[in-house]
């Protein structure tokens, strides 16, 4: 059994309850679940690897317009399983490639796409730290 994070966008947290039917239907076992805001320096940390990219502060925008729900998830191979349950990046190449991916139904374009998965257990292990990891104290 593999770890993954499944992170829910700003753009569909309304479609939550479908999005954890999809989940649910596909095998996996949910052993966390949050709905957070995330700050700018969460979300700066979350998208870290993407520090370089022409769209970041775009997409730190974008991850920091509302609140996300960040699930913990176990199955086999959890991390490639949620990434193809998910779908390409870009929305409009899942609704051709992959109809019934989460981004096909209800994600919007490449940036605006409803949900993140973990690219490997690492990096999965890491970003489930930002939701679920010990908290500074306020
Ligand atoms: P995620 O990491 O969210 O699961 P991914 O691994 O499919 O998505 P990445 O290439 O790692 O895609 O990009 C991370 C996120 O950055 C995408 O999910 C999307 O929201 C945004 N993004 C990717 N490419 C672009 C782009 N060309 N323009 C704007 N935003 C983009």
């Amino acid at each position: 059994l593999e770890k993954t994070i499944a992170m829910i966008k700003p753009d569909a947290v309304s479609k939550v309850g479908h999005i954890m039917d999809m989940i649910f239907s596909d095998g996996f076992h949910m052993s966390k679940a949050i709905m957070a805001q995330l700050s700018r320096t969460d979300a700066q940390r979350f998208y870290a690897v993407h520090q370089q990219k022409p769209f970041f502060n775009e997409l730190v925008d974008f991850i920091t317009s509302g609140k996300v729900v960040a699930m913990e998830l176990i199955g086999n191979d959890a991390v490639k399983h949620w990434r193809t349950l998910a779908g390409p990046t870009d929305s409009a190449v899942a609704r051709s490639e992959a109809p019934n991916s989460v981004r096909a139904r209800f994600g919007t374009d490449k940036q605006t796409n409803a949900v993140h998965g973990g690219d490997s257990p690492e990096n999965a292990a890491k970003e489930l730290n930002i939701f679920f990891g010990p908290q500074p104290q306020k």
